[in-house]
């Protein structure tokens, strides 16, 4: 039990005492949001906040209900030969009034009201009918990385949901990975352990996102079923410097001596890949390659891959053509 505490002054915030106690109520929800067991002191930016948090959530409920969220996909390409080996699926917000909203200003508030369920579920649902169709289509054959939120994670019926998706779009869950944070997991390490074994045991891939930047514990690091390890943009950008390199080279060894396979987020620059390459990481995704692309760019980038990946086809076709003229 603990105590949270909204301070608002007279005369500097208000004269009147409804309009204080209005404030001091505003205080004591931002000091509850900072964890609780403090004070705040008003300010007028939490009342800009609270208003922009509102509309938000108003726009969020009409996205919703209007299907205004897309998904984009970034590739994820193998360090070595340069070559796509899956992809992750980004969601966007895309409104008629306010244009495209990235999901880092409206994923926390999604979070928070608990509508990024219903957002992680069209999320989900599209990326399956995009990757089955690049499946029957002959241009994809690997798996697709899906944002799983802490709320969805420990939904009871978690497991079913994501059953039902796969059913309704006929894609074996072989072509599915789930990335999650270390603050989904470290709420609950034994239980998460439960929920990632289930997911685990119908062939769904499992990452760690953002790998580094919460509070991660070796020991359960070793006990979760994990296939994958991506190592957050902050240290990708970090390796300018030896400390930042050999921070990287001790995660991508932790990471292959548990087994698992490693991702380096956010890399946009040539001499990132060749850093990465002498530290032995395989697989690389970020703007160097390609930043998310909707779903018709990302055929068309699937296109370009498969021409680039089948050269003997092309050179006899072009051969073909010589001998017939
Ligand atoms: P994330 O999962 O770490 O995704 C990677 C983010 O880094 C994406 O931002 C991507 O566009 C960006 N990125 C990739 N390569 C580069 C690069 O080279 N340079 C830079 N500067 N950025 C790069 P995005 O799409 O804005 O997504 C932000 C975050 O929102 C995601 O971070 C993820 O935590 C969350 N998110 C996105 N889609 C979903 C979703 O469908 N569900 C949930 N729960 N969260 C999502
Ligand atoms: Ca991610
Ligand atoms: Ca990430």
């Amino acid at each position: 039990m603990n105590s949270s505490i909204g301070i608002s002054l007279y005369p500097i915030d208000g004269l009147d005492p409804e309009q204080l106690l209005k404030y001091a109520d505003t205080a004591m929800y931002n000091a509850k949001e900072e964890g609780g067991n403090n004070f705040q002191f008003y300010s007028s930016e939490m009342t800009d906040m609270a208003y922009e948090h509102v509309v938000m959530e108003r726009d969020l409920r009409e996205g919703i209900r209007n299907e205004n969220f897309e998904v984009y996909y970034q590739p994820k390409m193998n360090i070595r030969t340069g070559k796509l080996t899956g992809m992750e699926a980004l969601v966007r917000f895309i409104t008629p009034k306010k244009g495209i909203i990235s999901p880092g200003v409206f994923i926390p508030i999604a979070e928070e009201t608990g509508q990024i369920i219903d957002i992680g579920e069209v999320v989900l649902n599209k990326a399956c009918r995009d990757v089955k169709k690049w499946l029957d289509d002959g241009l994809f054959n690997g798996r697709v990385a899906v944002n799983l939120s802490a709320k969805q994670f420990s939904l009871p019926d978690l497991t079913s949901r994501i059953d039902i998706i796969l059913q309704k779009n006929a894609l074996p869950s072989y072509f599915l990975e789930l990335e999650i944070t270390e603050g989904t997991v470290m709420d609950d390490p034994n239980e998460a352990i439960n929920i990632m074994r289930s997911l685990s045991a119908r062939g769904i891939h499992l990452a760690m996102d953002d790998f580094g930047t919460g509070y991660s514990s070796l020991a359960y690091l070793k006990q979760f079923p994990l296939n994958t390890l991506k190592v957050d943009k902050a240290f990708i950008d970090d390796m300018k410097n030896e400390r930042g390199r050999n921070m990287v080279d001790s995660i991508v060894t932790i990471a292959h001596n548990l087994d698992l396979h490693v991702v380096a987020e956010g890399v946009e620059q040539a001499h990132q890949i060749d850093i990465l390459k002498t530290l032995n990481c395989e697989t690389v995704q970020g703007y160097y390659y390609s930043k998310p692309l909707s779903k018709d760019e990302f055929t068309e980038f699937l296109k370009q891959q498969q021409s680039k990946a089948t050269p003997s086809l092309i050179s006899s076709k072009k051969s073909n053509v010589a001998s017939i003229s």
